[in-house]
């Protein structure tokens, strides 16, 4: 069936906290309103009308850049004088239904459409709706319940909306100017047209309130999973006055030997992120052949491991890094140590753990031929 769709997109969005209404706020990098314009479009949609308070044009045009078949129109004062202005934008004259959807309903799907489409075979109105699974409660003023009225038959409307264009064109026509619905179905019914329930989904859930914001994120992120990588460095001791160690140099009568500045604390842990997410060891990052790398700060390694987890989609959950020496004696500068690392990796502190152990004299480390360190890393990543 060949239809159009009506995206209001007139609120406010005042209930939601910050400056920008929620239907211009990106999510999970695309704009809230342009997650529908896409299921719309990939489900067929002939023609999308976004019906805008005025002024928001700039908004639409950059959050709506690119793609086709949209225009847009200006909303009135309540929902039905926009859906009328929507309906009266649709210039395409095939179109046998139109859909009517809010802009704050980002997770709509073509097989969403598709049930629509399918119920409007033998209804001239269908809408997504919920049955009540919560227990119902009507309170007074000061928040008491008065009394607990029976769920059964209820049913919570969702959007889209779709009708036979004529029977809304028809049911808006004749709709009185002081009635304000809170959805379409509503202005259909009024004029005698049964509309049929169709089983909707809780991901349709409006986005109203800041939270449920959050949920959306959540949503729009898909599955997460968390991995844990684990890396090992040593470096030999040599003549030195200071050594370079979770990025902080500290005065002792030797250094560490190496192609960089030796930090075995950043090596171990750049090698924990690389681990975490499968993209080899630091060696295949800065290979100790090529100069560039001589004498340079681990700090860089560590921000590079930390920038390719960014692009893998990920967040670093947790690192812990374990230095092993019997000299020089750690305790006094691990703080400074958690937090290099922690602004290294633009971490909260309690996030960053560095802690220190010898060996009992035992091994390379405590014959202080080196000095190892061990670090693990958790990331949390796109499934
Ligand atoms: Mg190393």
């Amino acid at each position: 069936m060949r239809f159009a769709a009506i995206i209001v997109a007139a609120g406010s969005g005042a209930r939601i906290g910050g400056e920008l209404a929620k239907q211009w706020r990106p999510l999970a990098g695309r704009p809230v309103i342009r997650w529908s314009f896409e299921a719309l479009l990939a489900a067929g949609a002939e023609q999308l009308v976004v019906v805008l308070r005025p002024g928001d044009e700039p908004l639409a045009e950059a959050a709506l850049a690119g793609l086709p078949r949209w225009s847009s129109v200006h909303g009135g004062r309540f929902r039905a004088d926009s859906v009328r202005a929507g309906l009266e934008a649709l210039t395409i004259g095939g179109a046998e239904a139109v859909l009517v959807h809010d802009a704050a309903r980002p997770f709509v799907t073509a097989a969403h459409v598709t049930a629509l489409l399918n119920a409007l075979q033998t209804a001239e109105g269908a809408i997504l709706a919920l049955p009540l699974s919560d227990t119902l409660k009507r309170g007074d003023g000061e928040r008491r319940i008065v009394d607990t009225p029976s769920r059964e038959r209820l049913w919570r409307a969702q959007t889209p909306q779709a009708f036979r264009r004529e029977t809304l064109v028809r049911a808006y026509a004749s709709l009185p100017a002081d009635v304000e619905p809170t959805d379409d179905a509503q202005v259909v019914e009024r004029i005698g047209v049964p509309v049929a329930l169709v089983p909707g989904d809780p991901r349709l859930n409006k986005i109203t309130y800041e939270e449920d914001f959050a949920m959306a994120e959540t949503l729009a992120g898909g599955a997460r999973i968390t991995r844990a990588g684990m890396g090992f460095d040593a470096h030999r001791w040599g003549p030195g006055a200071s050594v370079w160690l979770c990025g902080v140099e500290i005065a002792h009568t030797q250094t560490l030997i190496g192609h960089s500045d030796a930090d075995a604390g950043l090596h171990a842990l750049t090698d924990a992120l690389l681990g975490a997410i499968g993209q080899g060891d630091i060696g295949d990052h800065f290979p100790p052949s090529d100069p560039k790398w001589r004498g340079a700060s681990s700090d860089r390694f560590l921000v590079h491991a930390a920038e390719l987890v960014a692009a893998a989609g990920g967040r670093i959950v947790n690192v812990d890094v374990t230095l092993i020496c019997e000299q020089p004696k750690i305790k006094p500068h691990r703080e400074a140590m958690r937090a290099r690392v922690a602004e290294l990796l633009a971490l909260p502190l309690d996030r960053v753990s560095v802690k220190a152990t010898t060996t009992e004299m035992m091994g390379f480390t405590g014959r202080g031929e080196g000095l190892a360190a061990q670090a693990i890393a958790t990331v949390e990543t796109p499934a």
